[in-house]
């Protein structure tokens, strides 16, 4: 990695002159960021809106390889899967603050990209970023993003106030995320054994791109504003649909009907799929890191929510005791299970 590159060691430029480089373009956005970068805490204003904090952290060799994955678009991504976290209740972003652990491996050019993709985030989703840590790390590289947002009460969303009866949408497709890790695994493969083979990747940017490149929902949570929806519940999809309607129905206490049918996987992301002998839906079902929303609505609101192409019903919330159910193209009906795409077990 950056063999090839001019490579300024970070050590000549100290912990503050870092911090200093990195940060001193930045221009506020918000009229929400009081005080961003440079005291001791960042200073935030939602004028009598609650305040929405989510953090997450994310590890070299456990969430992301850097045989595959550009600095820039893990800085990019960093940031979207917290955001999306915030959109999954309902609200807007506003803030994010951004820790990094850096080992002595990479120089000041490797950290200047990852913060390229950072900004870029920051820029399209207009989010300030107000803090962060900075820090050596023995070993790899270590990330955490903290976003905080802002939803008025009666808008906030949460998993336990799904109804009986309730639809269950979900938001753009599913699978793609998978299907483009299991693509950029095969070809780092490939690569292993011949490293002059450049990796085979025409054609597959879509789900490559749902891999490195996703995009958390907040024009989805403008939609539902702007057709008048209120979700009776809603989750974000980092896990599979299978794993966030099960955590819907647990803490909702309801059942649910999933049709295996309704699920929106993406032409490109199925063709792969079978290529690499997966099934489709199992890539949607357990496949995971699609960042999109899952929400129930009341059927009242059905008329509402058919209209838009980004949204497609894919089953009914149900009472406790009917159980949690996927009913197969042919009519099966299964029961529902995480298997779980689980970060610890890879
Ligand atoms: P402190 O000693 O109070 O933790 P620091 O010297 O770590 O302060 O940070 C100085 C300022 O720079 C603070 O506003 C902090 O939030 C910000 N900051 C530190 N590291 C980063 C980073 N990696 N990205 C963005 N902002 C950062
Ligand atoms: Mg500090």
């Amino acid at each position: 990695m950056f063999e090839n590159q001019e490579r300024t060691n970070i050590e000549q430029l100290g912990e503050f002159g870092l911090i200093d480089h990195l940060t001193k373009q930045i221009k506020i956005k918000n009229t929400s960021t009081i005080k961003g970068i440079g005291d001791d805490a960042a200073v935030i204003d939602f004028e009598g809106k609650k305040a929405l904090i989510s953090t997450d952290m994310l590890l070299e060799g456990i969430h992301f390889d850097l045989a595959y994955t550009p600095l820039k678009h893990l800085g990019y991504k960093a940031v979207q899967v917290n955001l999306s976290d915030i959109y999954a209740m309902n609200g807007m972003a506003a803030q994010v603050t951004v820790s990094i652990g850096i080992s002595s491996k990479f120089p000041l050019e490797a950290i200047e990209e990852l913060y390229e993709g950072i900004y870029l985030a920051c820029e399209k989703y207009n989010v300030d970023l107000v803090g962060g840590d900075t820090t050596s790390s023995r070993q790899g590289l270590v990330i955490s993003v903290t976003s905080i947002g802002y939803a008025d009460e009666k808008d906030i969303t949460y998993r336990n106030t799904a109804h009986e009866g309730d639809l269950i949408c979900v938001s753009g497709d599913l699978g793609g995320a998978y299907v483009g890790l299991q693509l950029l695994e095969r070809e780092k493969l490939v690569y292993i054994e011949n490293p002059n083979i450049q990796p085979d990747l025409e054609g597959k940017d879509y789900i490559i791109e749902r891999q490195l490149k996703p995009e958390s929902r907040k024009d989805i949570v403008e939609l539902l504003k702007d057709i008048d929806v209120k979700p009776t519940a809603m989750i974000d999809i980092s896990d599979g649909l299978a794993s966030e309607i099960l955590h819907i129905c647990k803490q909702s206490d309801k059942g649910c009907n999933i049709y295996e049918d309704k699920i929106p996987v993406y032409e490109d992301a199925k063709q792969f799929a079978y290529k690499l002998e997966l099934d489709p839906t199992a890539c949607a079902l357990s496949g995971g890191e699609d960042y999109e929303l899952l929400f129930t609505v009341a059927q009242a609101d059905y008329e509402k929510i058919i209209l838009n192409d980004q949204i497609s019903i894919v089953g009914y919330m149900t009472a406790p005791e009917e159980g949690k159910h996927l009913i197969t193209r042919g009519g099966n009906k299964h029961e529902l299970v995480a298997q779980g795409w689980n970060h610890m077990k890879r």
